[in-house]
């Protein structure tokens, strides 16, 4: 039977008193297309800054290729468990962020090329191929010597995609990646998206509020409300036949 590459077991985490997530179970197994969807609040950021190791748990296990991200220590902090496998996942997990984080002083080829060559220490020759097919591959092909400035919002998020892409990781995190766009330029990312989860075997975890696009591309769907996963399963089941009232209520907002 196939593992999953990442389980979250009853993960909670607090910000101060206020407890965001309040027992998250989940597993995330090679390939698989996760969609979060849910009420603004209600977490979903915070379960994927958690898995890029942007935030550490307050409580619970989040187990990648079998290791535990962190430990508690006898003073009930959760710090690193293994800094070196900590570094070791970071590299293969990529995300892309609601405002594309762009380097804005560096061309988009530049972009793409600086974590290859300075945290994975890749050759340049190759990183430099690989990222010219990656930003042909968004469309980009004849803007790679342009800088971020001169972009629209949609070929800029484009960029961060291929940027994540070229480090070849085996899970991708996008966080609401559309919801800073102009309505006009949101189709040619879901795009873009889209022909990445259609063609490429890693696992992905889109936080959205593509419904439609949810529907097309996730294996699974989790709904979460108040810091728990309220509901799950196929995009379908989640989307088009629930019954429970708060996911009826959620979803009579996108139609
Ligand atoms: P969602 O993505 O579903 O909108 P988030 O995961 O971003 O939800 O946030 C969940 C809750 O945690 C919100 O109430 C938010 O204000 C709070 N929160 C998130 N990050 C922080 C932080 N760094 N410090 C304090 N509160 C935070």
């Amino acid at each position: 039977m196939t593992k999953p590459i990442v389980e979250y077991k009853d993960v909670h985490k607090s910000f101060g008193d206020v407890e965001v997530l309040k027992g998250i179970d989940l597993d995330i197994f090679p390939a698989e297309k996760i969609a979060v969807i849910g009420p603004s609040g209600s977490g979903k950021t915070t379960i994927i800054r958690m898995l890029m190791t942007l935030e550490e748990p307050t409580d619970g296990d989040i187990i990648v290729d079998g290791k535990n991200l962190w430990k508690m220590d006898k003073h009930g902090k959760m710090v690193e468990a293994d800094e070196k496998h900590l570094r070791e996942i970071r590299g293969d997990i990529g995300m892309v962020f609601q405002h594309f984080n762009l380097f804005p002083h560096m061309t988009i080829l530049e972009n793409c090329m600086t974590a290859p060559i300075h945290v994975k220490g890749e050759k340049k020759k190759e990183v430099k191929k690989r990222s010219i097919d990656m930003l042909e591959r968004v469309g980009l092909g004849d803007k790679i010597n342009n800088y971020p400035s001169q972009l629209s919002g949609g070929q800029k998020q484009r960029v961060a995609m291929a940027r994540a892409l070229v480090m070849r990781p085996k899970i991708m995190l996008f966080d609401e990646v559309t919801s800073a766009l102009d309505p006009e330029l949101v189709g040619e990312v879901l795009e873009v998206i889209r022909d990445i989860a259609k063609n490429d075997d890693m696992a992905m975890v889109l936080v959205t509020h593509e419904m439609d696009f949810a529907l097309d591309v996730a294996d699974k769907v989790l709904f979460l409300d108040d810091g728990v996963i309220a509901e799950q399963g196929s995009a379908s089941d989640v989307i088009e036949h629930s019954e429970n009232p708060r996911v009826q209520e959620f979803l009579s907002r996108f139609r």
